[in-house]
């Protein structure tokens, strides 16, 4: 299962075989931000809503 990481500043997605720890690329080909690791193909969407309670809590 490929890794999915997402740029922070243009939204974009990438996939790669590798953990970002041992990811040589951290940054966005297209606009030079910062990536982020969604985690592994069909984890993201459980990620997604973790973050989404998360944030509630702390509102
Ligand atoms: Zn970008």
């Amino acid at each position: 299962m490929p890794y999915i990481y997402r740029c922070k500043k243009c939204g974009a997605i990438y996939y790669s075989a590798t953990s970002i720890e041992y990811q040589l690329n951290k940054y966005c080909e297209k606009c030079g931000g910062e990536l982020e690791q969604l985690g592994e193909e069909g984890e993201v969407m459980e990620k997604e809503e973790e973050k989404k309670s998360e944030k509630k809590k702390k509102e």
